[in-house]
């Protein structure tokens, strides 16, 4: 006989109870009220993607060590997506003599990446993704960066609570130009530079001295032409965030990124509570994805943001909202298996808006008023022949205990007010 199947989720990805979607649910809505509120469309896509499309541009490490890869029953190669951006460039460039664009898009759904299961880190995890199409550098860097501060402040975040630190792949490519790095050095110094919150200062100061130049070092003389061009560029994008309100965005020359499809401003937010320490959020502008697919390339800026870390940063600093809310607002109980009168009045009131749970058990009247506490509906009140004959309810408040008598007609307006 087959062993019992585990009543475990699989390593490293969640289930999701009523009560823990409607909080995640809860969170997922006012992010899309905000980006909305910006002109930002919701996109959607399946999860299941050709596995070519990680393989053309991408990110070595997640490519390479953390996608979920499998070949179908044609003997297609088959990824779930590790990230949303591929998708995104696909579908614009699929659509590119349609669409209207600027795009100002977004997405909320999963992303799967086989790494080990920490704090912050899952196997399974909702993204949202939030891009910007079809302009250069200049003021939608601007709008990007901004909307990912806007996000943290729509949920009461202060700009001391996080840090968005802001790098350039232009300036860098600069500096190690500069510096004299080939592409092999170049790619094993972004690497370095991106492990270095992992590494401890001295084992950081000894790979960098090892390498043969210094692009960091040329940064910091500002001597270079080319570098000091970059550097003021990224300069004057910190300042105009600042004028827009945005007062907590830095210069770090440690922000790399992992994907290799940037090629202008990139950034990260983080926490500045060390409880958090992975980043928040992080994008960056991708001017050459879109062309991947032909066709001339389509300037793109966009970012990211995981729920994990998310939810733990809304914790750690007080800002979940109490998204309690209930399955129902008015829990009708049923005195005999006679529930016709019930269901006719489920029906009207919730053409009126009214979220009705009908009882269908044969628990006693006292036990359904019970079960109705312990789910949490605020109101409850029971119909049988009496009431259908007489028009009236008695409609209890459960959190209070009070009770009223009034005509059916005012229910929906007592219970919506
Ligand atoms: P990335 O797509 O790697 O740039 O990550 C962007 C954001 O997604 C991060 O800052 C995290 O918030 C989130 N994220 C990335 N990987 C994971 C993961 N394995 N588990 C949970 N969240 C993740």
């Amino acid at each position: 006989m087959a062993d019992t199947p585990s009543t475990e989720p699989y390593k490293g990805v969640r289930d999701f109870y009523p009560a823990d979607w409607r909080r995640l649910a809860g969170v997922f809505k006012k992010v899309r009220g905000l980006l909305e509120s910006y002109g930002y469309e919701e996109y959607n896509a399946s999860p299941l993607e050709r596995s070519e499309l990680y393989e053309s541009k991408g990110n070595e490490e997640i490519i390479n060590e953390q996608t979920y890869t499998f070949t179908d029953r044609g003997d297609r190669r088959v990824t779930l997506r590790p990230e949303m951006t591929p998708t995104l460039a696909r579908m614009v460039s699929a659509k590119r003599r349609e669409l209207p664009f600027p795009l100002r898009w977004y997405n909320i759904g999963n992303r799967f990446r086989y790494e080990r299961p920490q704090r912050g880190r899952l196997r399974e995890f909702f993204q949202t993704d939030i891009d910007l199409v079809g302009l250069p550098e200049g003021d939608a860097d601007i709008e990007i960066v901004s909307l990912a501060s806007a996000i943290l402040k729509t949920f009461g975040a202060k700009e001391t609570d996080f840090i968005i630190r802001i790098n350039s792949r232009k300036l860098l490519a600069a500096a190690s130009k500069a510096a004299g790095l080939d592409d092999e050095s170049l790619r094993v110094y972004w690497q370095l530079l991106d492990k270095r919150s992992k590494m401890t200062p001295e084992a950081f100061e000894e790979a960098r001295r090892s390498m043969p130049g210094d692009p960091l070092k040329i940064v910091e003389d500002g001597t270079e032409p080319a570098v000091a061009e970059e550097k003021r560029k990224l300069d004057a994008l910190i300042d105009a965030l600042a004028a827009g309100g945005v007062g907590n965005a830095v210069y770090d020359p440690g922000i790399v990124r992992g994907f290799d499809y940037y090629t202008g401003v990139i950034f990260e937010v983080f926490d500045t509570d060390i409880k958090n320490p992975r980043a928040l959020f992080g994008g960056g502008r991708y001017d050459g994805l879109v062309a991947l697919f032909g066709g001339d390339p389509i300037p793109a800026v966009g970012f990211a943001f995981g729920d994990v870390t998310f939810i733990d940063f809304l914790e750690t600093h007080g800002l979940l909202p109490g998204f309690a809310g209930a399955q129902a607002d008015l829990y009708l109980g049923t005195p005999t298996a006679d529930r016709t009168a019930a269901q006719d009045f489920a029906r009207a009131l919730r053409e009126q808006g009214v979220r009705v749970f009908v009882n269908l058990t044969d628990k006693s009247l006292s036990d359904q008023i019970k079960d109705a506490v312990k789910r949490g509906i605020p109101y409850f009140a029971a119909v049988g022949s009496e009431e259908a004959k007489s028009g009236m309810l008695k409609l209890k408040t459960l959190f209070t205990g009070a009770e009223e008598s009034l005509p059916v007609d005012d229910v929906a307006s007592r219970i919506l007010s």
